[in-house]
């Protein structure tokens, strides 16, 4: 019977090393690099084209792909470490870190075939080219079983048809995992996903969106009209695109969720600073309490939600289940960050509301925390069930 000395080992929070210097690597480019021109991107919506170019010649867009591929071979706690740092600073190019790597280049490297790998993980993982996931449609959001788009069998390839939207790095994007009903009457036991390239024919990048939050990234709705995608691209056996998803989401909501931290903690490393600048009534204003009690709810959340976002990490590290730590860790960090950001504007005052001052932007990017990758509710579905199940 194991007591409860031998298990400390378990319960050791320490960093190693290479885990501080990959997060004090992500600290310095977002801070040196990403934060001079981050609201002249956020005002203009334009995508951080440079600034990703470096990220990938940094090993940040393939952190923990096999080195053979190109990429970091970086355990998943020294992801959640870059996320948070970039994310302090930039979410809107963190966002394409973690679709990057979370979303297709894990993808690719768990389930892809060798082929598969050496043609389009190691261009991913080394960040010469980036990578888009295309699960959603006008119609199939949180029901991502309701696929409309269709992969029909031709025998050596599919045909392609339908539309997807919301896209992240939707017109940036040279791979594109596409997900599609190939057997509509096999429900989501006949969706496939489908690896295609953009300038195949018949596939059309739509008009960029224009949004409330991480105006720098780059989202579209893209259209497939009879694509031709050989067979060899698709991932997995016949009939595994719902399952790829869905497992590929488990642990993109890890990324999602250290986005949310790095949200968070960026806008309360702001909030804290100004409270000490800032004098009203003949002291700091963190002199007083309403402002000193906000800051330690501030610190004590984000520290929460940090220790759950490397909670799901470590897990995935040791080979352990994670999904229910990776949902728990989204919609706990996405409430901090949407709850916490709201609290950052208000330290500021007037101050706050301006772009200037960085913690408007950062509240308006907070919001997409709580709605992509599944969105707060979609994670209650996740957790109750997991908690539920006989
Ligand atoms: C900026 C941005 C980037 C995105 N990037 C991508 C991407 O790269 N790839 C991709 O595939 N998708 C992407 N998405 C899509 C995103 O994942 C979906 O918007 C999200 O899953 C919700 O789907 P929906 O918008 O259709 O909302 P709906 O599913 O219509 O949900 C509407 C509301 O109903 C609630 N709801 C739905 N069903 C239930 C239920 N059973 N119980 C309780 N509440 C429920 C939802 O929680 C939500 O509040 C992106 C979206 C945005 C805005």
């Amino acid at each position: 019977m194991p007591t409860p000395r031998n298990n400390i080992q378990k319960m050791d929070l320490t960093l190693t090393e290479e885990q501080l210097a990959v997060r004090d690597a992500a600290r310095d480019f977002a801070q040196n690099v990403l934060k001079p021109g981050v609201i002249a991107r956020d005002t203009e919506q334009r995508f951080p084209t440079d600034e990703v170019k470096q990220l990938g010649e940094l090993g940040f867009l393939g952190m923990m792909v096999d080195p053979k591929y190109g990429g970091g071979g970086m355990d998943a706690v020294s992801y959640v470490l870059a996320m948070e740092e970039i994310s302090k600073v930039d979410a809107s190019a963190s966002v394409v870190m973690s679709v990057n790597n979370s979303l297709v280049c894990w993808g690719l490297e768990t389930y892809g075939t060798e082929e598969q790998k050496q043609k389009y993980l190691t261009p991913l993982a080394k960040g010469d080219v980036i990578g888009a996931f295309c699960l959603s449609e006008p119609e199939a959001g949180s029901d991502a079983t309701s696929q409309r788009t269709t992969a029909i069998d031709m025998g050596d390839h599919y045909l392609l048809n339908g539309t997807k939207n919301w896209i992240t790095n939707g017109g940036s994007a040279s791979t594109y995992l596409v997900i599609a009903q190939t057997d509509a009457d096999k429900g989501h036991r006949g969706i496939n996903c489908l690896i295609v390239e953009k300038g195949m024919e018949g596939f059309v990048v739509g008009a960029k969106e224009d949004k409330l939050g991480i105006r720098g990234s780059d989202t579209h709705t893209l259209m497939f009209q009879d694509v031709k995608v050989p067979k060899e691209n698709r991932i997995g056996e016949d009939g595994f695109g719902f399952k790829f998803a869905m497992k590929t989401l488990g642990g993109g909501r890890i990324g999602i969720a250290s986005q949310a931290l790095g949200i968070a903690s960026g806008a309360y490393e702001l909030a804290l600073a100004y409270s000490q600048e800032r004098t009203a009534f003949g002291k700091v204003i963190s002199k007083h309490q309403a402002i000193a009690f906000k800051l330690a709810d501030m610190a004590t959340e984000i520290q929460a939600a940090r220790l759950l976002c490397l909670k799901a990490a470590n897990l995935k590290d040791q080979g352990k289940e994670y999904a229910l730590a990776s949902s728990m860790a989204k919609l706990f960090a996405s409430k901090v960050a949407m709850e916490q950001t709201v609290e950052a504007v208000q330290i500021h005052g007037g101050y706050g509301f301006v772009k200037e001052y960085h913690v408007e932007r950062m509240m308006r990017d907070a919001k997409i925390t709580q709605i992509y990758e599944g969105t707060s509710e979609v994670q209650k579905i996740v957790i109750s069930r997991t908690l539920l199940k006989d």
